[in-house]
């Protein structure tokens, strides 16, 4: 067992009376977690709202947002935690991205739908990104990059106090948050199995990867600047694939449902 290991051990023997650890549903190992589930969609509800507006405000089209949600919720109820209330809406950000907030509130930008092709491909996005909510990286990334004290006074309290950031500042921060290599890795893996689960081809993850690597050589983009690209993505996701779902090997896209859902709507 290594040194960090243990540590982390002792430390969740010496909170767990205050607090508590979690167990990561994905990867089966304990974590520190210093917030309880409920905290999580307590901070996830307190800036959904300013984050949507952040993103250009959420896309006027009431069937076009019955279509993300229910593409979303379908590899939601497939996940570790389907009892989340997850929430997905697609907004005016013209910039290619996703995000999730902890407890379940999820966006996708209109500049990402333009550069998709099919269903399977906008349920791996959206996989992904119920992944990053199951294992709560979310939350885990803000107490080390904000600070969950500062993240949490704005839950709490209507008006920041002096010298506090305001929601909008945190909110602006929570928007730039960046995972580790590792939470990509594991919320690749995850979104495959939660696609499969809820019946669509998973190949449509491993397109995506490669249309957002493509598309890093002419632009930035600022999916990968929050979701950094772990070695090899295309590669393992492709193995992955391949090992345990070789059932997929040319099967058909859901292409006609994406184009007259989305891309008819937005053209
Ligand atoms: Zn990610």
């Amino acid at each position: 067992m290594s040194y960090i290991r243990k540590l982390i051990i002792i430390s969740c023997l010496a909170i767990i009376f205050v607090s508590g650890c979690a167990v990561n549903p994905i990867t089966g190992k304990t974590e520190l977690m210093l917030l309880s589930p409920d905290q999580d969609i307590e901070i996830g509800q307190a800036y959904a709202p300013e984050i949507k507006e952040q993103l250009g405000g959420p896309i006027d089209d009431h069937q076009l947002q019955q279509y993300i949600n229910r593409v979303g919720q379908s590899v939601a109820a497939t996940s570790h935690r389907p009892e989340m209330p997850y929430e997905f809406t697609a907004v005016n950000e013209e910039s290619l991205n996703a995000l999730a907030l902890p407890g379940g509130p999820i966006f996708i930008t209109k500049g990402m739908l333009l550069q998709l092709e099919t269903e399977d491909q906008l349920a791996g996005i959206l996989a992904h990104e119920v992944a990053h909510v199951v294992a709560r990286h979310g939350a885990a990334q803000m107490s080390r990059q904000i600070g969950m004290d500062i993240v949490l006074s704005a839950v709490v309290r209507d008006e920041a106090p002096r010298g506090a950031m305001t929601v909008a500042q945190v909110g602006r921060q929570i928007i730039n948050l960046s995972y580790s290599r590792d939470q990509e890795r594991q919320s690749d893996i995850a979104g495959i199995d939660y696609m499969v689960e809820a019946g669509y081809n998973p190949y449509g993850m491993q397109q995506v990867m490669e249309m957002l690597e493509q598309a890093a050589g002419v632009r930035s983009i600022e999916f990968l600047s929050t979701h950094p690209s772990p070695e090899n993505r295309v590669q393992y996701i492709n193995a992955r694939i391949r090992e345990r779902y070789p059932q997929f090997d040319n099967v058909r896209t859901r292409t006609q449902d994406y184009n007259r859902n989305v891309l008819d709507r937005l053209n």
